[in-house]
């Protein structure tokens, strides 16, 4: 079996290598001159319009799937037509436009964020009014890590998100006090089978992941799995996909959704019986789906900007050091570290354990602010 993954970064990467256990090769379709997948299987290094290139991976693929939103629908839905090609176009297109994928929600009864559509400058005092402070101006397309996100906290603010909001389309949405912020992940095969992981916990700084940690029994499982699987169903979904919510008091928000494998599923291969890469691979190729349960407590703490010091790394117990071989540059995701944490080990253990990592990748003063109880499991 051959998936032809359109995009080669370091998600088309940790998929390539989870293949060869699946007896699935990969090859990728991608601009960039040297990807970091591109070692790990075939790659068309060609536009996404190359009429060539798409030609010899029809031939050379038995099915497509794709690591980024960010990659033309044009694309997949041209390639839908010749080969199975997951996820399914209405997802991509949902998950490319905050404002379609509020409305699906909206739809489904899938509690978001409270917004309102913004097309130009003049349309934000009203919905402003509407909403109240504070806020938070987020472009429709192509926003991630927290790019393209402009906070609005009182009036003043408003003349700062102008040029943005006439520039492009733009959703202004009502800032959630939350408690914390989990995500989850589900993966759909062909025969409609659901397999959703154990949700996992989630610290960003400045708009970008920083750490996660996988919860056995979370009191809002049950709520996050019945909102991922509400999306899966309506979407006639298959493959991995990533819902990322507010926990506000016991109830849940979704912030985004993400139709592919995703960073706050980078500790799965420790700490779930099969790994999202694999999950998603085997739902492209039509397989069924192993059960996705529990193995290990697990933490994963993002490399960003800089690399750590392997030898610090290989001193930490029970981690393992990803490198995606890309290179250096600030807020740039360059690797992750993974925890495997004992069953038997105390809070304070796993604690100087988190930390150990965070101080590795430079992040201690986020180390410092962790507590013994967010490391400890619900029960
Ligand atoms: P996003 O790019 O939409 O995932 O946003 C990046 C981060 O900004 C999120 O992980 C949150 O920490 C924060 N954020 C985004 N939207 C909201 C919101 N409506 N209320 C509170 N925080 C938010």
């Amino acid at each position: 079996m051959k998936i032809a993954i359109l995009g080669a970064g370091q998600l088309a990467q940790m998929m390539a290598q989870a293949g060869p256990a699946l007896g699935i090769e990969v090859g990728f379709l991608a601009p960039e001159q040297d990807p970091c997948a591109a070692p790990f299987g075939r790659h068309w290094q060609a536009a996404y319009d190359d009429r060539q290139a798409i030609a010899e991976l029809v031939e050379w693929a038995d099915a497509v799937t794709y690591e980024s939103e960010n990659i033309p629908t044009a694309l997949v839905e041209q390639l839908a037509g010749q080969l199975p090609t997951y996820p399914p176009l209405a997802a991509l297109t949902a998950a490319r436009d905050r404002m379609a994928e509020k409305q699906l929600c909206r739809r489904l009864g899938v509690a978001t964020a409270d917004f309102v559509g913004i097309d130009s400058a003049a349309e934000l005092a009203p919905a402003l009014a509407e909403l109240g402070y504070p806020a938070i101006l987020k472009t429709r397309s192509e926003g991630y890590d927290g790019k393209g996100q402009v906070w609005l906290r009182s009036a003043d603010d408003i003349a700062q998100a102008a040029p943005q909001a006439d520039a492009v389309p733009c959703v202004l949405e009502a800032v959630v006090g939350f408690d914390r912020e989990i995500s989850v992940i589900a993966a759909r095969a062909t025969d409609g089978t659901i397999s959703c992981f154990p949700i996992s916990e989630n610290i960003h700084r400045e708009g970008i992941l920083r750490l996660s940690l996988n919860r056995a029994n979370d009191p809002q499982q049950a709520a996050a799995e019945a909102m991922i699987s509400a999306l899966m169903v309506e979407l006639d979904y298959v493959g991995v996909l990533a819902l990322e919510l507010f926990d506000v008091g016991g109830e849940l928000r979704v912030n985004e959704m993400a139709p592919r494998v995703h960073n706050t599923g980078h500790w799965t291969p420790v700490g779930a019986a099969h790994s999202q890469f694999q999950a998603h691979l085997l739902a492209v190729a039509g397989r069924p789906l192993p059960a996705t349960g529990w193995r290990s407590d697990a933490a994963m703490i993002n490399i960003v900007g800089t690399q750590p010091e392997p030898d610090q790394v290989a001193a930490i117990p029970g981690a393992t050091l990803h490198d995606y071989g890309k290179s250096a540059r600030p807020g740039r995701k360059l690797g992750h570290i993974n925890l495997a944490l004992e069953q038997t080990a105390t809070a304070a253990e796993r604690l100087a354990l988190v930390r150990a990592a965070l101080c590795a990748v430079g992040e201690s003063t986020m180390a410092g602010q962790l507590t013994e109880a967010w490391v400890t499991p619900a029960n």
